[in-house]
């Protein structure tokens, strides 16, 4: 998965851009990724993700690392990213 697709969707606010308040490790369980919508499978880790409002997304360990890293970039390219200002 391109880097720039991944940012897109966080910009494009189609991923979330703020941290996961939970997140587990397992075995996939045949549900689809909400990164590369590719099913996660057994021989792969799954990360499911809560976040705040009641939303579960469900990622590939590595398209969880992908939209970590992101959401970290593309909060340098948003106008509303105030908590990232340094006094
Ligand atoms: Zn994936």
């Amino acid at each position: 998965m391109n880097p720039a697709i991944i940012r897109a969707k966080v910009v494009g606010g189609i991923l979330p851009r703020v941290a996961a308040a939970k997140t587990f490790f397992g075995h996939g369980e045949g549900k689809a990724c909400c990164v590369c919508d590719l099913v996660v499978d057994r021989q792969q880790i799954e990360v499911e993700a809560d976040f705040d409002g009641g939303l579960t997304l469900r990622f590939h360990s590595f398209c969880f690392r992908a939209w970590e890293k992101a959401r970290r970039a593309a909060k340098g390219l948003m106008s509303d990213s105030t908590n990232t200002r340094l006094a």
